[in-house]
């Protein structure tokens, strides 16, 4: 797969070449190829914005240096190009999963008070929000829908962690996870994990699961009720 990203703060992204992401970039299980926003502007300044059509606080980003950065990116379409926008939809483990089917990914990222409109009529095939809040720049939420798509990428995770079982990844919050030792600071391991009965360490997570998603997401329980699924 390949990340083409679009920032107008390049540095940001040594951040991933860290743990388990930096170490699948290392071994070329993705690409990721960052092109500064800046270096397409036809401004003698280099500027990338200006004030907003109609007045108001902050400034936009002009439509042509993003414009000439796509189209340099990914001349022929060929990636699903995204705006990291806090008015797009909201990214959810369903949305990362899908992402991490397609060959190649764009993510556009704004500053100041966003992106001239036009480009994401002209240029752009959909919009993500990583939650109801606002950031300065979209890069930390391209870093964070970076990492999370990462993870399905065959290889990146070891065969010792999975995708499968973890929040979400059955519309349930995860059961809690315990290791050694047995005993820290007088709370003990519940029994049943240390009593080798696959089954019913199975049936002991399935019901943390439902009690910790009741009590901290009945949304997502409703969203399986919902679609049928017993719970
Ligand atoms: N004026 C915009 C608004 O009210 O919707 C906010 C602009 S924000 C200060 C600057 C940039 O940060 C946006 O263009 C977008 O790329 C990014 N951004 C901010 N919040 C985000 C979020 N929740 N999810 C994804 N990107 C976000």
């Amino acid at each position: 797969m390949k990340i083409s990203v679009l920032t107008l703060f390049p540095e940001a992204y040594a951040a991933l070449n860290q743990g388990i992401i930096g170490k699948a970039l290392e071994k070329g299980l993705f690409s990721l190829e960052i092109t500064n926003i800046r270096d397409y502007s036809a401004n003698k300044h280099k500027k990338c914005d200006d004030y907003p059509f109609g007045g108001g606080a902050g400034m936009v980003m002009t439509p042509q240096p993003l414009h000439d950065a796509i189209a340099a990116a990914d001349p022929e379409h060929k990636a699903k190009r995204i705006y990291l926008s806090p008015k797009g939809e909201k990214l959810t483990q369903a949305a990362v999963c899908a992402l991490a089917g397609e060959s190649e990914i764009m993510l556009v990222n704004g500053s100041y008070e966003g992106i001239d409109e036009r480009i994401i009529q002209l240029d752009i095939d959909a919009e993500i929000s990583i939650g109801d809040y606002v950031l300065t720049s979209g890069d930390l939420a391209s870093m964070v829908l970076i990492d999370a798509v990462a993870r399905y990428i065959p290889g990146v995770l070891g065969s010792e962690q999975s995708t499968e079982e973890e929040s979400f990844s059955d519309g349930l919050l995860e059961y809690p996870q315990y290791t050694r030792p047995q005993e820290f600071m007088g709370l003990s391991v519940p029994q049943v994990l240390v009593s080798g009965n696959h089954a019913e360490i199975a049936a002991w997570r399935r019901e943390r699961s439902l009690e910790i998603t009741a009590m901290r997401r009945p949304d997502l329980l409703e969203k399986l009720k919902n679609r049928g699924e017993g719970v």
